[in-house]
């Protein structure tokens, strides 16, 4: 931030501590002694946890992931459990897994693709996605994961940033999104379609995914992979600007391996579900990686968000840790908390959620509705893995994203106009959240993006773009992206602590805070809401709202305008796009749209 104007302190929230003790914790957390972990912490240490490649040939994701424990009864354990959207279930066996993967490596493999070569994936969230990805990360090639969703403008801008030389796809999405765009991707060599099993595709141009797979062999040994071998191109969630291309390398898994530890407390025995997408960097890291690194079963669901299916699926699979996403929290919360006591949630011990700030009054709905609080977490598509979290043994502060993990330095930061810092904040204070560059995930590259990429490092540091506070005990509390945080009247204003003050209301679902050009006061503060059922926009309830907002907020930081919306803006993960608010509110051009739902 170049310009710092002086940060106004309001009370977060003064939701009371969610204290806990060890019958809360059911199993013994695998972070206990944080300071104790932390100073002994070593990066060595935790990739001695992973086997790497037979013979001393490296580290490589999907032997981690798969291959290790593909051995002796360990092939018999359950890997993926895949639940259809019409119910059905398929399972996967770590033996079953490595024999597939293996097949799709020999398939990249005989089309002389090799190390190094990008390797798209467009599918819904079908056992075949998994197979391409791991296969994929087996052959060294690099791969880089579509949401099923996109329209052919953002595929055909991902495939060229990228240099895909394949495309595993479906007939389907093929049709409707991929052949338009084909003739404009000149370095796309080869689209495999992934059919019905047991039906062969016949699309001219295109080869078929399953007779490739029964053509090729089930032995394959990976070759030796470098730490540093690119293995996977995430793109951002588009939420501030247009997407850029994040890039990670094979020993990312290592920090993989630590964070699912340590954060998400995977032990031997967890059934794990993450609900993200794996177009998205969370539904890879912890969607495919993570929960098969502790060589536990990994939930996939095929369908979309439906608060009965998924408490079905949390009942019936007896998932034990699930990791989720706020917007997903708070549709729940809409729907209400009898729903959620029509089901059997006993299995689950731990929960935790990420992609957005989770507002104070989530983390403490998940106790009533759950019997357990709902643990945030920070980071980015950059990090690749968990940077900020409360882990299962803290002490929670409802609102705050946590503390940084074993081998994380982080701190907030002021920084100078020429990007350099110029004083690491004393707690309470708000700055830019920075954090010690040198974990294994890591990003690598913005790819063919180089000076973005440099702007996110100076003097040692890795800036994070999101504001952010540190308090007296080290916990953090996010404020919002550099991008939104309000300037009104002399004070900076965070558009988080706002929408969270107003869906404590009865009537409000959702709020998106933005600043509103003001020739007096530079910005006010707007907010957009839209409403639990039963609740009607009228003149009567925005000025009860405004009421309630200045009685939590203040006059200085309630909003001045609140506007009334069926549904918010909002990215295919899931996040508020504060930045389309705000330009549709000032009739200013929306920019890139690529990554908005429908
Ligand atoms: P783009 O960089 O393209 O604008 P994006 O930043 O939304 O998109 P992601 O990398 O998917 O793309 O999201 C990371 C961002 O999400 C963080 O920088 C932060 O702003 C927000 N975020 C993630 N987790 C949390 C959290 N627990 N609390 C608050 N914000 C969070
Ligand atoms: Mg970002």
């Amino acid at each position: 931030m170049a310009e710092m104007i002086a940060p106004i302190a309001v009370a977060t929230g003064g939701w009371p501590k969610i204290a806990k003790s060890p019958t809360d914790l059911r199993v013994q957390p695998n972070l206990l002694d944080y300071a104790a972990t932390r100073t002994s912490f070593s990066w060595e240490e935790i990739r001695h946890e992973l086997s790497g490649l037979p013979g001393g040939k490296g580290i490589n994701i999907a032997h981690e992931a798969v291959d290790r424990h593909a051995l002796g009864s360990g092939s018999y354990r359950l890997a993926l459990r895949w639940l259809s959207k019409k119910g059905e279930a398929r399972d996967f066996t770590y033996g079953e897994l490595r024999d597939q993967t293996s097949q799709f490596a020999n398939v990249l493999r005989s089309l002389g693709i090799g190390k190094g070569d990008r390797v798209f994936a467009l599918m819904g969230r079908i056992p075949e996605l998994y197979v391409t990805a791991l296969g994929t990360l087996k052959n060294t090639s690099v791969l880089s994961p579509l949401f099923s969703a996109f329209g052919p403008e953002p595929i055909k801008q991902r495939l060229t940033i990228g240099e895909g030389r394949v495309l595993v796809t479906t007939p389907n999405l093929y049709r409707r999104k991929v052949a338009v765009i084909r003739s404009e991707l000149p370095k796309l060599e080869y689209i495999i379609l992934v059919g019905k099993p047991g039906e062969a595709t016949d699309v001219p141009g295109t080869l078929d995914y399953h007779t490739l797979m029964a053509q090729a062999p089930v032995d394959f040994t990976i070759p030796e992979t470098d730490p540093e071998d690119m293995a996977l191109l995430h793109f951002t969630s588009g939420t501030t600007g247009t997407p850029k291309g994040a890039v990670h390398v094979h020993q990312a898994v290592v920090n993989h391996y630590m964070t699912s530890k340590y954060a998400l407390d995977l032990q031997p025995d967890d059934i794990f579900w993450c609900t993200a997408d794996p177009g998205w960097v969370t539904g890879t890291s912890y969607g495919i990686i993570s929960p098969l690194l502790h060589g536990i079963t990994n939930v996939i669901d095929e369908a979309e968000f439906d608060a009965e299916r998924w408490y079905g699926i949390i009942q019936d699979q007896r998932v034990s840790v699930w990791y989720t996403a706020p917007t997903a929290v708070r549709m729940m919360m809409k729907i209400g908390i009898d729903v959620v006591k029509d089901f059997d949630l006993s299995s689950l011990r731990f929960i935790a959620s990420v992609g957005e700030p989770l507002n104070p009054e989530a983390v403490v709905w998940g106790q009533e509705a759950f019997g357990l609080p709902i643990h945030d977490n920070w980071w980015q598509t950059e990090t690749g893995g968990i940077m900020i979290a409360n882990y299962a043994a803290m002490d929670i502060k409802p609102g705050s994203m946590g503390k940084p993990l074993p081998g994380i330095e982080a701190s907030i930061v002021k920084r100078e106009p020429d990007g350099s810092v110029a004083e690491i904040l004393a707690p309470n204070t708000e700055g830019e959240l920075a954090l010690r560059p040198g974990w294994p995930s890591m990003f690598r590259a913005y790819l063919n993006n180089e000076t973005r990429y440099n702007k996110c490092f100076n003097g040692g540091w890795y800036f994070s773009g999101d504001l952010a506070k540190r308090d007296e005990d080290g916990y953090f509390w996010f404020v919002g992206r550099a991008d939104d945080v309000i300037k009104s009247a002399g004070h900076l204003i965070g558009p988080f602590e706002v929408e969270s003050a107003l869906i404590e209301h009865p009537a409000i679902a959702e709020a998106g805070v933005i600043g509103k050009p003001d020739p007096v006061v530079g910005e006010i503060v707007k907010a957009f809401v839209s409403l639990n059922s039963g609740f009607e926009g009228s003149e009567d309830l925005r000025r009860e709202l405004q009421g309630f907002a200045r009685k939590r907020l203040g006059a200085v930081v309630a909003p001045k305008e609140i506007e009334f919306q069926d549904r918010l803006p909002k990215t295919r993960s899931g996040k508020i796009m504060r930045r389309l608010l705000k330009a549709r509110e000032l009739g200013l051009p929306e920019g890139d749209t690529s990554t908005l739902e429908d």
